[in-house]
């Protein structure tokens, strides 16, 4: 019987020797936990907590082939038989839970940060500090045995079968690709030589690992890049994957040296499900669609309406793990979104820190962090409904303690409401329907437009108190700051202040940067980029007609002149997040934003912003002064002391530590601090 919610992300999905139970992948995401033998057991408990939550095919992390293919130094690995011990603590603990999963052999090629790293050509990439050596023949050949033994031990390590990675720009793509392969010998030059390499690789497994062992093969649909393959070259190879017995086609959009976001939150939802549609067309293999797809609803019509027949949803998994298991229960308004903000996934992988997530910071911490019911449940009282506040109540009540949460505002998130009104932030506001969902399902008691004074609740009889009241905007000592030109970035963002046509932004963090995108765009209304007006801004010919994808950009002026100031004199928006600080600077020099760094603010008067930067006065004649400057921690209901027979109080998010301060830090504070009352 069909699934009465989603009857075409539901229906299973028959490979002849085996069958998939519904059309849900978890895509690859590299965590940290698979490169480190010790931490397998931690690897199979986030897996296992996944498959219980109905995905239909899992897909590890990069495991490499062997030490060339590393992506960093002591990698995962899976090239001897002592390895497939630790696989098959992940493997069983899949099975034991109804779940399938695939193994990704990932070979990094040039894209390795160390220095044994090959690839097709000797030319080095713009994101890695080595230079790889040109593969010879006998380099070649024996990658594609390493390839064929590794398949060989996961099939012995329990696997259900193998994703090979060749997209994203690794090994594979980097040897189909003329961007990277300029040999001139049977394994470079058309595109039928510069494909053996894939080809070969795929016959080699499938005759290592037998046929009933799924391969699934992960291939750049747009390379994104100059000198990318052309569609109709992208076709050919996918053709000759189908013919070399793929059982599965995933796939990629754009490599990782790309100056194209891709995956970040400004990037429409399922913006390339039209390049997945037209590869269907071509093949009679399974094709999956990928890339911030993130709701079973837009799932659900990505199959329906024939553009793939699967679709690989790797964040969101790391959100929620029971994405599956509510959409087929028609609880899809209880899924925790996924908001493509990368803080907590990508950037900590950049950072070699272990993989979580900014919306659940279980993910990864499965065994670490748990929400045990409690044996004593407490009266407590959640003093702000900010994402810290929310996270401490919701997980608290979850447990089965009695909890109320006030907030002095009209409704819940806090900050969060604001940051949902940045272009390419609209996103935040699924945390925000998330969260109230949560409030009324674990019976937190809500009390909006509450504001609650010092003493009021201490002799309510609560055991625990806890102060989650956010920050107040800090508001520097320059000269002028009182002049009427000066406004906070709420009075922009919240209040819908007008603001003229010149303006000066004081303070270059993240809540600076988003101040200018909201002043470079005209989307008051806050809805989505369309689609095609987002692939055009960024030069993207979704056609893939030219080489790489690429095409001339076009580019709206912004409706006015933003300066963008920092006192310091590092690179403006250095300290932004790693995977996307780029595409934000990037944004802001495309609307033609003046960065300037290493400013003294002079004073502010009728003429405009009066600055030096090194020896040189300037003024800046602009119609308005925003004030980003950052926060202070606002904790005037945290008493100096507690007495012994009063309620206990606790601090957290912005009210704990204002500097530097994000969400991930605040719900992930709330969490822990729920976890233990
Ligand atoms: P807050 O969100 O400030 O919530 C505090 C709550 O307490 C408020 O609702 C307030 O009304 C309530 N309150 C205060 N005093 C009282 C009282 N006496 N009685 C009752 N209620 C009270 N972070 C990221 O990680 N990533 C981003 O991309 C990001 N973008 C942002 C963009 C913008 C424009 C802004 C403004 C912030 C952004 N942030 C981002 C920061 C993030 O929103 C904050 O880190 C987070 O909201 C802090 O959570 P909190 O719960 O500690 O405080
Ligand atoms: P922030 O990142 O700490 O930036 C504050 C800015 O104000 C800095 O550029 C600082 O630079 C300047 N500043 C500090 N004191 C000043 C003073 N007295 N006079 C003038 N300038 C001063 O804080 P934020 O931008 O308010 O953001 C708050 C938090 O929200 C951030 O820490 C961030 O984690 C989070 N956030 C994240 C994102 C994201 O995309 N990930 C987006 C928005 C917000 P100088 O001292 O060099 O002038
Ligand atoms: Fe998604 Fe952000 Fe969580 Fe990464 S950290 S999974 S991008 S919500």
């Amino acid at each position: 019987m069909s699934n009465p919610h989603f009857p075409h992300l539901m229906a299973p999905l028959d490979l002849g020797f085996t069958r998939l139970r519904n059309r849900v992948v978890m895509g690859s995401m590299h965590t940290g936990l698979e490169d480190r033998f010790w931490q397998y057991g931690k690897l199979a408990a986030y897996f296992a907590e996944r498959a219980r939550g109905g995905v239909g095919l899992i897909v590890t992390g990069g495991i490499s082939p062997n030490r060339t293919g590393w992506l960093l130094p002591f990698g995962g690995t899976l090239n001897h038989l002592g390895d497939t011990l630790n696989h098959r603590r992940v493997t069983r603990a899949v099975h034991r839970e109804g779940g399938k999963i695939l193994m990704q052999i990932l070979h990094a090629g040039r894209y390795g940060y160390h220095p044994l790293q090959k690839s097709a050509s000797a030319i080095k990439s713009p994101i890695t500090p080595y230079r790889p050596k040109q593969m010879s023949e006998s380099d070649i050949q024996a990658t594609i045995s390493d390839f064929a033994r590794c398949a060989r031990l996961a099939k012995l390590a329990g696997y259900d079968g193998v994703e090979i990675m060749g997209s994203e720009g690794y090994l594979l793509n980097q040897f189909i690709s003329r961007r990277t392969n300029q040999r001139t010998d049977a394994w470079g030059g058309s595109i039928e030589q510069r494909m053996r390499m894939p080809l070969e690789v795929v016959k080699a497994v499938r005759a290592a690992a037998g046929k009933e062992f799924i391969i699934m093969y992960r291939l750049s649909l747009l390379d994104l890049v100059e000198d990318g393959n052309t569609w109709e070259e992208t076709v050919a190879v996918a053709k000759g994957l189908q013919e070399a017995g793929v059982h599965l086609l995933n796939t990629g959009i754009g490599w990782h040296e790309a100056r194209i976001p891709t995956i970040v939150t400004s990037v429409p939802r399922a913006a390339f499900r039209s390049v997945t549609a037209r590869m269907r067309q071509e093949l009679t293999i399974p094709v999956i669609a990928s890339n911030r797809i993130n709701t079973p609803e837009l799932a659900e019509n990505i199959i329906a309406s024939g553009d793939a027949d699967m679709v690989s949803l790797a964040r969101p998994m790391l959100a929620d793990p029971e994405f599956v298991l509510k959409a087929a229960a028609g609880r899809s308004d209880e899924i925790n979104t996924c908001i493509a903000c990368n803080q907590g996934c990508l950037d900590h992988t950049f950072a070699m820190k272990r993989a979580t997530c900014l919306v659940n910071p279980r993910a990864c911490f499965e065994t670490e962090l748990i929400y045990r019911k409690t044996a004593t449940p407490r009266k407590i009282a959640v003093v702000g409904a900010g994402p810290a506040g929310l996270a401490c109540a919701t997980v608290a009540a979850e447990r089965g303690h009695q909890v109320t949460l006030f907030d002095a505002a009209a409704r819940i998130g806090g900050q969060f409401n604001i940051a949902k009104r940045v272009p390419g932030k609209e996103e935040f506001h699924e945390t925000l329907r998330y969260f109230q969902r949560r409030v009324e399902i674990t019976g937190v008691t809500l009390k909006l437009n509450h504001p609650v004074n010092q003493g009021e609740l201490e002799k309510q009889g609560y055991d625990h108190i806890v102060v989650a009241t956010g920050i107040s905007p800090r508001t520097p000592g320059i000269p002028g700051i009182d002049h009427p030109k000066v406004l906070s970035y709420i009075d922009v963002l919240a209040h819908n202040a007008p603001v003229g046509r010149r303006v000066a932004v004081i303070g270059a963090g993240g809540i600076g940067f988003d101040v200018a995108e909201f002043l470079v765009h005209d989307r008051a209304d806050s809805a989505p980029q369309p689609v095609d007006d987002w692939m055009a801004e960024w030069g993207i010919d979704p056609r893939g007609d030219t080489p790489g994808g690429l095409t001339a950009p076009v580019r709206t002026p912004a409706p006015r002149e933003v300066f963008l100031l920092q006192r310091k004199t590092t690179r403006v928006g250095a300290d932004l997040g790693k995977t996307t600080g780029w595409a934000h600077r990037l944004t802001l020099q495309h609307k033609n934003v003046k960065m300037l760094a290493g400013v003294t603010y002079d004073r502010i008067d009728d003429a405009g912003l009066h600055i030096t930067i090194g020896c040189e006065s300037r003024l800046l004649d602009v119609d308005n002064v925003i004030i980003c400057a950052g926060q202070e921690s606002l904790r005037t209901l945290y008493p100096s002391a507690t007495s012994n027979d009063g309620p206990r109080y606790h601090l957290i998010g912005g009210a704990q530590h204002a500097a530097e301060l994000d969400a991930k830090r605040a719900i992930k504070q709330g969490c822990e601090l729920a976890s233990t009352l």
